[in-house]
């Protein structure tokens, strides 16, 4: 397997805690240690993936079940009423922690509408 170094591989190996969301064999989701919004958490694959440029055509299927789960977990963490979803990739797409993961952050309902597009999330 190749060696995670990020700070989410430590994560996913349980060297530095997390406030989990959801986890399985394969998907680990917990929320965002600098929130942008009411509820803002990350969902990554435990696979070592550094960016979306560098996903593979096996990959699709692990991809599709993260992209599923998000409007789950968002519904379980209370963003019934809308959310944001992003993926920063790269260096100049803002990506400063290079093991892909979306991010999903939302106010819940009776909260301020998210106004911002090219705010980085
Ligand atoms: P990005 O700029 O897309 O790479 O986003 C990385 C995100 O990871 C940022 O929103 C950080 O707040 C978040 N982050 C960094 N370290 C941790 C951590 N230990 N636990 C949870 N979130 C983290």
């Amino acid at each position: 397997m190749t060696e995670n170094p990020t700070i989410f591989g430590k994560i996913i190996n349980g060297d530095i805690p997390c406030k989990k969301v959801f986890e399985d064999d394969e998907v680990l989701a917990f929320h965002d240690i600098n929130p942008v919004a009411q509820v803002h958490f990350l969902i990554i694959p435990k696979k070592f993936i550094p960016t979306l440029a560098d996903v593979v055509a096996g990959d699709t299927g692990l991809l599709g079940k993260m992209l599923g789960l998000v409007p789950v977990l968002a519904a379980e963490q209370g963003l019934t009423a809308g959310f944001r979803t992003a993926i920063n990739t790269g260096k100049l797409g803002g990506q400063e922690v290079y093991h892909l993961h979306i991010h999903v952050f939302g106010n819940r309902p009776g909260g301020e509408p998210l106004r911002t597009i090219a705010g980085k999330a």
